[in-house]
């Protein structure tokens, strides 16, 4: 399975996002060509600014593992994560992160600033970007617009399955 095949889950789950309102940001863990977290997006929802998609997704896999700690463990995602979020990959020890498009905003690995490049902060987590990049940035920049212009969209049917915690 490539990193493409990983990446339509982690759309799929900005998705769900998107439904419930939020921006549509997905992310999966995987170990061993497995997916063993999954997460989206969803401070608004959840009333928690640290409800990121990689941060629900890192919190899924460490719980499954009963590990705090995720070596070995790949994180997909489809934006450029933020200062948070790499630094909770860092602390995961995530081995690889993959990541879909850039976030000329808040994205830390080379957009705003390298965190991963910083030596002394990481030596553990090895980072590609731009897997399906189109596809992730059209989700998002759909959803601004459809904001922007305020007009519902019925497209939103619950056809994936939500994570455990969010499946109420
Ligand atoms: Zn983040």
């Amino acid at each position: 399975m490539n990193d493409e095949f990983f990446m339509r889950e982690a759309l799929s789950l900005a998705r769900a996002a998107e439904c419930l309102g939020e921006v549509p940001v997905g992310a999966v863990v995987v170990r061993d060509g497995e997916i063993i977290g999954r997460g989206f997006n969803s401070p608004i929802g959840e009333q928690d600014p640290t409800a990121h998609a990689e941060i629900a997704a890192l919190r899924d896999a460490a719980r499954r593992l009963g590990n705090y700690r995720l070596p070995g463990c790949e994180l997909f995602v489809t934006l450029e994560p933020c200062a948070m979020c790499a630094g909770a990959l860092l602390q995961a020890r995530i081995s690889r992160l993959v990541y879909g498009a850039r976030d000329a905003k808040t994205g830390v690995h080379g957009s705003v600033v390298d965190l991963f490049a910083v030596p002394r902060l990481n030596h553990h987590t090895r980072v590609v970007g731009g897997v399906l990049a189109v596809e992730c940035g059209r989700v998002l920049s759909a959803f601004f617009a459809e904001r922007r212009g305020a007009s519902g969209d019925q497209t939103c049917i619950s056809e994936f399955p939500l994570p455990g915690r969010l499946s109420t």
